[in-house]
């Protein structure tokens, strides 16, 4: 269907077809190892899909996610539901409380740094808050991931994350690390390195309690 103008409806694009077959799969590929899974093919969508996700009374925590920050879904639990929100910690010490706390919320919010087109997730982390809470404490996880952080196999999973995400993400912060001194991972043993902990989830432990909600098109990095 095209619109009134001539070009063509956002879901006729030949991205948006291929996105949609592509999370098609990767749905059943996730299930296949005990997530739930969810393709949504407008933002949208995918903000409705993760707002329904979360019961009312549900405390919610979050670790950083550009795709979660992108969609409107951080702003919107912290208007919607009690939150553990970090990012008020008034010192260093506050906010490695707050995480703390967040291991045992009820929903945690993340993104991924990639997933494989057979259905597992890989992550980096510094503090390594992020993946402990995927992998136990919250009673469950909502994990966004654009349609940019597929890749067809674990190998090209694990590049990704360490050559483009965890690339990208340094540049965030202060610190020196070798990525930050020439836009390329050298396999840094800095103490400002932010890739300390490498982790695949490569099935969900307690079937349905990570959920992964796709999103079509490019979110976060
Ligand atoms: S250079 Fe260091 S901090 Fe940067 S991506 Fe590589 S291991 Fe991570």
């Amino acid at each position: 269907m095209a619109h009134k103008n001539g070009r063509p409806a956002a879901q006729d694009t030949p991205r948006a077809k291929r996105d949609a077959l592509l999370g098609a799969r990767l749905v059943e590929a996730l299930k296949a190892r005990h997530f739930d899974a969810f393709y949504c093919a407008t933002p949208d969508e995918a903000r409705q899909r993760i707002f329904s996700l979360i019961p009312p009374a549900d405390v919610v925590a979050w670790g950083g996610s550009m795709t979660m920050e992108e969609l409107g879904v951080i702003d919107w639990v912290r208007q919607n539901r009690p939150v553990i929100d970090r990012d008020k910690a008034q010192s260093r010490e506050e906010k490695l409380e707050l995480m703390r706390r967040s291991l045992l919320c009820d929903t945690y919010l993340m993104g991924t740094n990639a997933l494989t087109a057979q259905g597992e997730l890989f992550n980096i982390d510094a503090n390594g808050n992020r993946v402990a809470a995927l992998t136990f404490g919250p009673k469950q996880v909502i994990v966004a991931v654009g349609m940019n952080k597929v890749m067809p196999t674990l190998e090209e999973a694990v590049s990704r994350a360490r050559h483009t995400a965890a690339t990208i993400n340094a540049a965030r912060f202060d610190g020196v690390r070798g990525c930050t001194k020439t836009g390329q991972c050298t396999d840094c043993k800095s103490p400002d390195s932010i890739c300390c902990s490498l982790v695949c989830t490569r099935l969900c432990c307690v079937p349905g309690r990570i959920k992964v909600v796709l999103v079509g098109g490019d979110w976060g990095y």
